[in-house]
């Protein structure tokens, strides 16, 4: 008998899921509030766990096709001076695969791409879904499986776990954009007083830039670009002409949130949550748009090897919530104590931390967050 899902929320996760389970033969339907699946937000770095996640997903050589992985990373402070620096044969090698800068935009596209339009319900603000699946307004039949995959401010979670911890504002903003500047070849992130400022050039040649900087939720400014440019004026170059060559209108700002506590599980009954909707986390270590991928694949195996949807789901939980919340903790940490600390004596003694650090402690704790080896999905049709 065919099996099927509704999943809330056509985000990375919520897409990643749908293949996935479209994939092993379950019927899906995607509901997703945007009118056109088109993602915002600029760029995303794919570590090499999301990386083996999109392979274990059947997207291998897709991932391949995508371009030429970054030449190196490395750490600076704001005027230039390297604190740390890791070759990206290097990362590869102790990794097993290079870390990759995409446009969303792309990401969305490959796994769209996989997924077949009847599936797919857009233009749909879920605000209630029951455990069969259904969604007021539309008819959709009856499904073994719910995933809320609706973000931070998910209403699945809202729905079937009342007493959850609510999403929180951490204090600082981010500025991201993409520039059509092609020359650069190095994932960077420089590190001042309280601020940060990442450049990440992406497969698609371009280069993808972003900022995390205090400042009062929701506040605006009438012109973001020039506002950065003030701010960012004395950082070393390439930084400045970065927001130079960026059009106005290119510069996207949101505030940082991130769920303010953990969640007792990610699932009830056939319910599922994943991505942002279990386990929004900070932007620090890079990983959110990661474990959304990781929480696909280990959902969509847990599924493929087990009859019963709870006891799945029960599988899944135990796989996901450890891994997915000590990450999200070290991603608050990592911006505490890293671009985040304010105080001079502080950033001086970060700096230098970072400075005599070996570039294996680094590979080590690159190794911490991104060493994941996927489960086998049975019966994946790819
Ligand atoms: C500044 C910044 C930089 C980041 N950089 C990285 C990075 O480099 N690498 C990385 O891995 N992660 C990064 N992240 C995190 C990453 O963006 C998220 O963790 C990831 O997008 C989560 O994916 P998701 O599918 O769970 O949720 P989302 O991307 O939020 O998708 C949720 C989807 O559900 C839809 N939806 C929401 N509510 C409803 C509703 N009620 N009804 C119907 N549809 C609904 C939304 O429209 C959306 O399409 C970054 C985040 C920020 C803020």
């Amino acid at each position: 008998m065919v099996r099927s899902a509704t999943v809330i929320g056509a985000g990375i996760g919520g897409l990643a899921a749908a293949v996935g389970l479209h994939r092993i033969g379950w019927r899906v339907a995607v509901v997703e509030q945007a009118a056109e699946i088109d993602a915002i937000g600029a760029g995303i770095t794919l570590w090499p766990n999301a990386l083996r996640a999109l392979e274990a997903l059947g997207f291998g050589e897709r991932v391949r096709e995508l371009g030429k992985p970054q030449e190196s990373a490395g750490m600076r402070s704001s005027d230039g001076r390297w604190l740390s620096r890791l070759d990206g044969a290097e990362i590869e090698r102790e990794l097993g695969r290079p870390m990759l800068g995409v446009h969303r935009a792309q990401l969305h596209r490959m796994l769209l791409d996989e997924l077949p339009a009847v599936c797919l319900h857009t233009g749909v603000h879920v605000t209630a879904v029951g455990r069969d699946g259904a969604v007021p307004g539309l008819d959709l039949p009856p499904a073994d499986l719910v995933v809320g995959a609706d973000g931070i401010n998910s209403q699945v979670r809202a729905r079937y776990w009342p007493d959850a911890p609510r999403p929180r504002y951490t204090g600082f903003a981010a500025w991201r954009a993409i520039c059509e500047r092609r020359d650069l070849t190095e994932i960077g992130v420089s590190w001042g007083r309280g601020r940060e400022f990442g450049i990440v050039p992406l497969v698609d040649g371009r280069t993808y830039w972003y900022v995390a900087m205090p400042a009062p939720e929701g506040a605006r400014n009438p012109d973001e670009r020039a506002y950065l440019r003030e701010q960012f004026a004395s950082w070393h170059s390439p930084i400045p002409e970065l927001i130079d060559g960026t059009p106005a209108e290119a510069v996207l700002r949101n505030d940082i949130r991130h769920l303010g506590g953990r969640l007792k599980s990610y699932a009830t009954g056939n319910v599922a949550l994943l991505g942002d909707a279990a386990h929004a986390m900070t932007p620090h270590l890079g990983q959110g748009g990661c474990q959304a991928l990781e929480d696909a694949v280990v959902l969509v195996a847990a599924c493929a090897r087990f009859d019963d949807v709870a006891e799945a789901l029960t599988h899944y939980d135990a796989e996901r919530r450890p891994r997915t919340q000590q990450i999200a903790r070290a991603s608050y940490w990592a911006g505490r104590f890293g671009p985040f600390l304010a105080n001079p004596v502080a950033v001086a003694l970060r700096d230098t931390a970072a400075r005599l650090a070996p570039s294996s402690a680094a590979i080590k704790t690159f190794m911490r967050v991104s060493g994941w080896t996927p489960p086998q999905i049975e019966g994946l049709d790819s």
